[in-house]
């Protein structure tokens, strides 16, 4: 037999994926990812970012990254076991704590680093963890690195979870049940409540990724505390790059949770840590945040606007309870149709199909966000009502 080449490896998968359609190129912007965005020199309205309130390209967060740019410089220099720990570091692992009700919070390079670090730091090979069918790839690929058995349980089923709790327990050493707090495809919120109920009666170690929810649910703390579980949750990850408009990620918990991360987790240990002005426009964004509720409630009223407004043209918005509005189409073909012929007419809105969704289920997912003008959201309104009705599928 003789073996493939690299070559040869890459000629044929990216083939079959561009067969099969799902060979993704991506055009640069040419414009900060603000409301609107202008790319291939065409203006358009921005219905797919993640940057709910707009903080990314804020003046007062740009003004924090120069000036911590000009004292401490553009990168820490050393993994934060070393030397890279700055007191900008430290201050915002306090502020990170204060704004997730935690004892203690630790911040890694990313959301997705985050998962990868925490995970395993907890969980080995003797564990279990219960993992939402529709959990996020970062989740998945922690559990895989932890090398703890993973029995995913479907999607917000409590009696599954707790069918499968109670087997885990009875086989397993330590058991985790994790969760988004807010599923990024349909906008669903996770049943954290039931969640914690059944964890206290199987002893389970709680963990929840609040990508989607922090900034934007629990007056903006998030998913646990908009439920006011923030005591009986173990672990709470978070991204600094949607709501928090910059780039990073973090845990927050117990004191002892964090010391144990400090000195188990990889990415802390290994990986050099977040840039000093990041840190410091990720402050100012968390002092906005727990200052002013006027982003959130900005955020709140386009969500508002723009999902009634689908809704009154006939469109289905599938069981969304958060800003994350997906127009679903339902048909992979059409549904990418209808992406294209919206990004025509200067709406950029992504299309989801299959495998990302269920098949038959494909559909335009928007995001709103606290920067949008009513104006940007009635054009909006305004072509996907011509649009849907020119490819008949309203
Ligand atoms: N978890 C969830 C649920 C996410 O949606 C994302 C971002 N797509 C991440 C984790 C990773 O966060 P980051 O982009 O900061 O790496």
């Amino acid at each position: 037999m003789t073996s493939k080449t690299l070559e040869d490896f890459l000629e044929a998968g990216i083939r079959e994926l561009k067969e099969q359609g799902l060979f993704n190129e991506v055009d640069p912007l040419e414009s900060p990812n603000g409301p609107q965005i202008t790319l291939n020199g065409k203006e358009m309205i921005n219905l797919s970012s993640n940057n709910y309130l707009g903080l990314a390209t804020d003046e007062r967060l740009k003004a924090k990254a120069i000036q911590a740019i000009e004292t401490d410089g553009v990168g820490a220099g050393a993994v934060r076991s070393i030397n890279g720990t700055l007191q900008l570091h430290l201050r915002l692992e306090e502020k990170l704590a204060a704004f997730k009700h935690t004892e203690a919070a630790l911040a890694y390079q990313s959301g997705f680093n985050a998962n990868v670090a925490a995970i395993p730091a907890v969980m080995d090979r003797n564990d279990a963890i219960l993992s939402d069918e529709l959990n996020h790839a970062s989740i998945i690929d922690g559990c895989r690195l932890s090398r703890a058995k993973i029995i995913p349980y479907k999607h917000s089923d409590m009696d599954d979870l707790r069918e499968k709790a109670k087997e885990a327990t009875e086989q397993y050493g330590k058991v985790m049940v994790i969760t988004d707090g807010v599923f990024s495809m349909d906008g669903d919120v996770a049943k954290l409540p039931e969640i914690v109920e059944i964890a206290e009666a199987f002893d389970l170690i709680t963990y929840v990724d609040d990508a989607h929810g922090s900034g934007v649910l629990g007056e903006g703390a998030g998913t646990v505390k908009h439920f006011n579980l923030s005591d009986r949750i173990d672990m709470q990850m978070g991204t600094l790059s949607k709501a928090i408009g910059v780039v990073g990620g973090y845990v927050a918990g117990r004191q002892s949770l964090i010391e144990w991360l400090k000195v188990r987790s990889r990415p802390f240990l290994f990986s050099t840590s977040l840039t000093p002005g990041d840190v410091a426009a990720t402050i100012e964004a968390l002092d906005i945040l727990t200052t002013s509720k006027d982003l959130q409630t900005r955020l709140w009223e386009n969500a508002r606007y723009f999902q009634e407004g689908l809704r009154a043209i006939g469109f289905d918005t599938g069981k969304t309870e958060t800003p994350i509005t997906p127009c679903i189409i339902g048909d992979e073909k059409e549904t990418q149709q209808f992406s294209q012929r919206l990004m025509e007419e200067g709406i950029y809105a992504k299309s989801i199909v299959f495998p990302t969704v269920p098949r038959g289920t494909g559909r335009v997912r928007n995001m709103p966000i606290a920067a949008h003008t009513r104006d940007m959201l009635d054009e909006a309104l305004a072509k996907y009502k011509t649009i849907g009705k020119e490819l008949n599928v309203i």
